[in-house]
């Protein structure tokens, strides 16, 4: 029997050994200081956040996480959303320009028009030669068969749906906080 005591304790100690690192390796979510969520950041970066007093806790009236580290002497408590306290420069950030691999991403490497995953083109939903521009709303990915079908047709000349409205790439901080807002929607 002694082994498998052994192995309890071992698994035990492990155990705890594995608890102060997996703590660590959560993330905490930083809102601006109007209360914009504007992405998740390591628990470290959260820590040195607060201890500096660049950030404050914020609670979410319905949430009140928090998770503790101890250390030998203290226990912190880190809350699971925190709230800068001074303004910060708007990240600069300037909309991608049209390219193929963005393009594939955005409308999730499916045409548009019937769903097909192969061959895949770029389609100018008004017609390059009727003036469409070559911007993100008017450009869609098609396969080359759907592509060929409608040529050099106006959508409305065609029985073909988009099944999106072609569209530019949100900002990266917009596009967190919808998600994070969609993410605390009660099923
Ligand atoms: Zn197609």
């Amino acid at each position: 029997m002694k082994p498998a005591t052994m192995g309890i304790s071992d698994s035990k100690q492990a155990d705890l050994r594995s608890k102060i690192p997996s703590v660590l390796n959560n993330s905490v979510v930083v809102f601006s200081t109007n209360y914009l969520p504007m992405a998740r950041i390591n628990i470290r970066r959260a820590i040195s956040l607060l201890l500096s007093g660049r950030a404050e806790p914020l609670d979410l009236q319905d949430t009140k996480l928090v998770w503790v580290l101890h250390s030998p002497s203290v226990a912190v408590e880190v809350p699971h959303h925190i709230r800068l306290k001074t303004t910060t420069a708007e990240r600069l950030w300037k909309l991608p320009s049209v390219s193929r691999r963005e393009l594939l991403r955005r409308d999730g490497h499916r045409c548009q028009y019937c769903g097909s995953a192969k061959q895949l083109t770029i389609d100018h939903v008004i017609p390059r030669s009727k003036g469409g521009t070559h911007t993100w709303d008017n450009v869609t990915i098609a396969c080359e068969t759907c592509n060929h079908k409608k040529g050099d047709k106006y959508l409305n000349e065609t029985s073909m749906v988009l099944r999106s409205k072609p569209k530019a790439p949100m900002h990266p901080t917009v596009a967190f906080a919808e998600q994070f807002w969609q993410s605390r929607e009660p099923n």
